[in-house]
């Protein structure tokens, strides 16, 4: 029997760790084939001055992290699409016509048909890409969700040609999620630190709020906790973004905060807003 293979449609070096690290861990274990497409290259992404002396860019010091958080997940492949880092949504950079986010608002069918050629290559069952608020509103994340969503429907239209790939449908599209109660908990701790949980990140431009008013209904929760290793493992490699951020939380916090990851099934579209599965791969028929 073929294994079962999944696509994680993301946009930046360190999105796969920092969302996914145990999750993939878990997969790859389990004997799936995981791809990864990371559609930009991280190219305006805050990096120490100290780590910028050995790259001739920042674009290449975030794929080189990406190539160490492959090691430790072992993608089976990693498809780079090499748009440009759009950074925050109104700032001058996802102006820059070669961004992801312009290039998504002035030529969706590129960005589609980029996507939509790697589901046709590598033709998995299971498709994962961000949620609709694109996790924390970053334009890129938006972009992507967008373009994966659509290609996951163009993918099997025999009219939107290709390079003369093949048709194919995947069976399940999924949104990665975040647990409900990890952020209200983060909000609560914030204010209480005095801080506003509306700025937060590196450069306050995160918005907990927000992104707690965006989260959409948990279908799906896969067990994790064996794999904490391994999502600390691959976020280390992304040094430059504060990699490692797991062991920095408490033990017993860890054990409350990250044992299941959750995600929400947008295809087949559920009856229920329940969780009603602990794979994303239940009712999957393998080739
Ligand atoms: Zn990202």
């Amino acid at each position: 029997m073929a294994n079962r293979r999944l696509l994680i449609s993301f946009a930046h070096p360190d999105d796969e760790s920092f969302g996914l690290g145990a999750a993939i861990g878990k997969w790859v274990e389990e004997g799936v084939e995981v791809y990864l497409i990371c559609a930009t290259n991280g190219d305006v992404g805050t990096v120490p001055e100290s780590m910028k002396d050995k790259y001739s860019s920042v674009a290449e010091l975030r794929l080189s992290e990406l190539h160490c958080a492959n090691k430790v997940l072992k993608f089976k492949e990693m498809f780079l699409l090499g748009y440009r880092d759009s950074g925050m949504m109104g700032s001058e950079t996802s102006k820059h016509p070669e961004s992801l986010w312009t290039q998504w608002e002035t030529n969706p069918e590129k960005v589609t048909r980029d996507v939509t050629r790697v589901i046709r290559q590598i033709r998995p069952h299971v498709v994962v890409t961000f949620n609709k608020y694109g996790g924390y509103g970053h334009p890129d994340h938006i972009a992507i969700q967008r373009a994966t969503e659509k290609a996951f429907e163009c993918a099997n239209d025999s009219q939107f040609d290709v390079d003369g790939l093949a048709p194919y449908r995947p069976q399940k599209l999924y949104y990665n999620s975040f647990p409900k109660i990890t952020l209200q908990m983060r909000i609560w701790h914030t204010r209480l630190k005095g801080q506003d949980p509306r700025r937060m990140g590196r450069n306050h431009d995160i918005d907990m709020v927000k992104i707690l008013d965006h989260i959409e209904p948990v279908h799906t929760r896969i067990p994790i906790s064996d794999y904490m290793d391994i999502w600390e493992a691959s976020s280390i490699c992304h040094e430059s973004q504060g990699g490692g951020r797991i062991t920095r939380t408490a033990k017993w916090l860890q054990n409350i905060l990250y044992t299941k990851q959750g995600f929400t099934r947008v295809y087949p579209v559920p009856d229920r807003d329940i969780v009603d599965e602990d794979s994303v791969f239940a009712g999957v028929m393998v080739d």
